[in-house]
């Protein structure tokens, strides 16, 4: 069967494009890996209508309401290989063995997280080690916070983070803030310790503390930091989409309907914005799901 429209990823973005496209009648087809960027939070907070929901009910309510529109269908599995067909239409391998072709695909498969190397970092992601203060930062309130420096936008992030709790900038060695950088901190009450942290202390998830290389241990409820980033999935490459770099990973690059420089080709969601939120990432899908219909109908060589 040729769909319109193959959605990779069924998350925040992609059932969100898949969405609009059901309801423009389209045939869409959703192929999602079920591997959510969140799923490592219990809760995710800021999602207007859904706040304090684990993702994957999230998900799933959202999923249910898009496979209940009669053109869509929902399949479990991983988009392997992408190929663009002869006809300016796509063909994809999927992992159950299927192949699948559409007029238009739309990527919105995400991004993966790389954790600093840390001793007790890896299994408190998510819980008490985080990225985001207002994904999370209110249930970690008027507690003692750290940053733990691993990228320049950390100067940034401890400036912020005083408006939840009393805040340490760990600078890991790795990063010195500059002279208005250093006002700014100071104006915010934030302490710089230049001691490496070492270890994360306490029953995993929770966190009581972190000790440094010199051996002190320092009280720290909550620990922000800003992981660099990276596609979740090699499709948009095969694909010869152009990336620009964004401010923690590449992003896939897309124009104001989310048309990537492959033609056919739509990106929605964290592969293909700075700024990385499930509202943001739903609004991109949006955004794709109007883009890739407007196209098909302006495709005369498809028109019935
Ligand atoms: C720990 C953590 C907590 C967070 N908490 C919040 C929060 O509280 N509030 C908030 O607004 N934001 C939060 N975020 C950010 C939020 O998770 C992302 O902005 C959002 O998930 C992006 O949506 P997306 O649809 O682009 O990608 P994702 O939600 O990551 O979905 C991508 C989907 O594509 C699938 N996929 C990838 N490759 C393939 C493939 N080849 N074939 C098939 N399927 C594929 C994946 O399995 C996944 O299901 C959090 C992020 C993290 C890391």
């Amino acid at each position: 069967m040729l769909h319109d429209v193959i959605v990779v990823g069924g998350g925040f973005a992609g059932l969100s494009a898949a969405m609009q496209l059901a309801r423009a009648r389209r045939r869409v087809l959703v192929v999602d890996a079920g591997l959510p960027r969140n799923r490592f939070a219990e809760a995710s907070h800021g999602f207007l209508g859904q706040d304090g929901k684990p993702p994957f009910d999230i998900l799933r309510q959202a999923a249910c309401q898009v496979a209940a529109y009669p053109t869509v269908e929902i399949a479990r599995g991983e988009a392997l290989k992408a190929l663009r067909d002869e006809n300016g239409g796509f063909g994809l391998q999927i992992s159950d063995g299927r192949r699948a072709r559409a007029r238009r695909l739309v990527l919105a498969t995400g991004v993966a997280d790389t954790l600093p190397d840390l001793a007790g970092l890896k299994e408190r992601w998510g819980a008490t080690v985080l990225h985001c203060p207002y994904c999370h930062g209110y249930e970690v309130r008027d507690r003692p916070l750290g940053v733990l420096a691993n990228h320049p936008m950390a100067a940034h992030q401890a400036a912020m983070i005083p408006d939840w709790g009393p805040t340490t900038l760990f600078t890991q060695g790795r990063f010195e803030p500059d002279e208005e950088q250093l006002s700014l901190l100071n104006a915010r009450g934030v302490t710089i310790e230049r001691q490496p942290v070492v270890e994360l202390l306490g029953s995993a998830p929770t966190l009581d503390a972190v000790r440094l290389a010199d051996g002190r241990v320092v009280s720290i409820s909550a620990l922000f930091v800003a992981p660099s980033t990276r596609m979740a999935s090699p499709l948009a490459e095969q694909l010869g989409c152009a990336f620009d770099d964004g401010p923690l990973g590449p992003m896939i690059r897309t124009d104001d309907w989310k048309a990537t420089s492959t033609p056919g080709v739509y990106a929605a969601g964290d592969a293909a914005r700075a700024m990385h939120n499930a509202t943001l990432a739903s609004a991109d899908g949006v955004l794709a799901g109007v883009g890739a219909h407007q196209s098909l109908i302006r495709d005369v060589q498809f028109a019935a």
